[in-house]
């Protein structure tokens, strides 16, 4: 039994005006204190990258001491609780740790129109959840009151702890993320590899399987048509109020779809092995265009590259990320030359793949779809990687099955 963190997705029901409004009100402070805390850790900042000042040290604990004092000497701040106001000095501490080592650029300000609402709830913030069943729960929120809770999506972990609420309005409602610390029993390990082809529109199994996202073409077309409509409409006018929120419904609707399918995508791969495949999706993320992949480019791809781009980096991030709690083990390969190999005979070439879907080898005729092709390759380097072997394609004999024999 290992202890690991599971999140129950609930939706907080309708409830006061006044709970609502004080719920605005700490994600406004949460903004406030995030914005204050970053402007003053700016101008360290910047002379540290010029080179002409210390290396700044910040830490959550650091902040927090600045902020106690702060808020004592701030009045509206006094009326709204601590705990969850000084938790978004925890992100702010982790954001500005990773800028200082050169990992990420300095965080940037949290407006009030570009940034959802949110304020978290952390262990040490004293919140209470009772009589949680199938459908309905009751959250208390330290200083606010009791909200009733209708769940959303996760599992019930009866046995599980609560260690933390995350509330974030999505321009609707609020909905509340609970994450609980579970006991859960390890997967058996049978020494098998399932290898997994991602794409944005599909998933493709070396198994033969193939998961596909559901059409979403008139969806994402009205959506578009809103945009558009939006852009000619009178700032400020109530039509184009109209619009926004269609607009806003029409694109939750196919977030929500998406999210859906990567759910269920990842919970029926996670069931049939333990092991599990992928490619590594930080030099997939600089091969991946708009069509193939680097060894085999497409038409217009820088035009088509930025969208399309961001939509295929969210989506691989989301499978791996949800593969990597839901299976017992995750490997990453090399992509290079996955989709140009061909599974049987090993042979890597260009001309394998005359069409996006095809594949034909040239040396020895073997054909199949293109993804499972690719799969059958993923699963293989991931065999390899298992049992310690090289990850270089070229080194991999490509008919290997599981090959327990000792290497010399
Ligand atoms: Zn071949």
């Amino acid at each position: 039994m290992t202890k690991e963190v599971r999140s129950v997705e609930f939706v907080v029901l309708p409830t006061s005006r006044a709970k609502a409004r004080k719920m605005f009100r700490v994600a406004g402070a949460c903004r406030f204190v995030w914005n204050h805390f970053r402007n003053k850790n700016l101008e360290d900042y910047q002379k540290f990258k010029k080179g002409n000042g210390d290396r700044p040290s910040v830490s959550h604990f650091s902040l927090g001491v600045e902020f106690t004092k702060f808020r004592h000497e701030t009045d509206w701040l006094r009326e709204l609780p601590a705990n969850p106001v000084k938790y978004t000095l925890k992100y702010l501490a982790d954001a500005l740790k990773q800028a200082i080592q050169g990992k990420k650029g300095f965080p940037k300000p949290r407006s009030r129109k570009k940034t959802a609402p949110s304020f978290t709830l952390p262990d040490t913030a004293n919140f209470r959840i009772k009589k949680l069943d199938r459908k309905y729960g009751f959250l208390r929120i330290p200083l606010i009151g009791w909200v009733k809770l209708t769940r959303k999506g996760g599992n019930l972990w009866e046995n599980g702890v609560p260690k933390q609420v995350v509330l974030r309005h999505d321009g609707r409602r609020w909905r509340a993320f609970v994450f609980y610390e579970v006991e859960v029993e390890e997967r058996m390990d049978d020494g098998e590899v399932l290898g997994v082809d991602m794409n944005v529109r599909q998933v493709a199994t070396s198994d033969g399987h193939f998961y596909f996202l559901p059409d979403l073409n008139k969806k994402e077309a009205r959506r578009m048509w809103y945009q558009r409509r939006m852009a000619r409409q009178v700032k400020g006018s109530n039509r184009r109020k109209d619009t926004k929120r269609k607009l806003a419904k029409v694109s939750r609707k196919i977030a929500n779809i998406r999210k859906n399918w990567i759910h269920q995508t990842t919970h029926e791969i996670a069931e049939k092995c333990g092991t599990v495949a992928i490619e590594d999706l930080n030099v997939k993320g600089m091969t991946a265009s708009a069509k193939g992949t680097v060894e085999n480019p497409g038409k217009n791809v820088k035009q088509k590259a930025g969208l399309n781009r961001v939509i295929l980096d969210t989506a691989f991030a989301e499978i791996r990320k949800k593969l990597e709690y839901k299976c017992g083990r995750l490997i990453e390969i090399n992509p290079a030359y996955t989709s140009q190999t061909c599974s049987e005979c090993g042979h890597t070439d260009k001309e394998n793949r005359k069409t996006q879907s095809r594949f034909r080898c040239v040396c020895c005729s073997f054909t199949s779809n293109a993804d499972t092709n690719a799969a059958v390759n993923i699963r293989r380097l991931g065999m390899a990687q298992l049992h310690g072997e090289g990850t270089d394609i070229s080194t991999v004999p490509a008919n290997r099955e599981i090959d327990t024999r000792p290497v010399n």
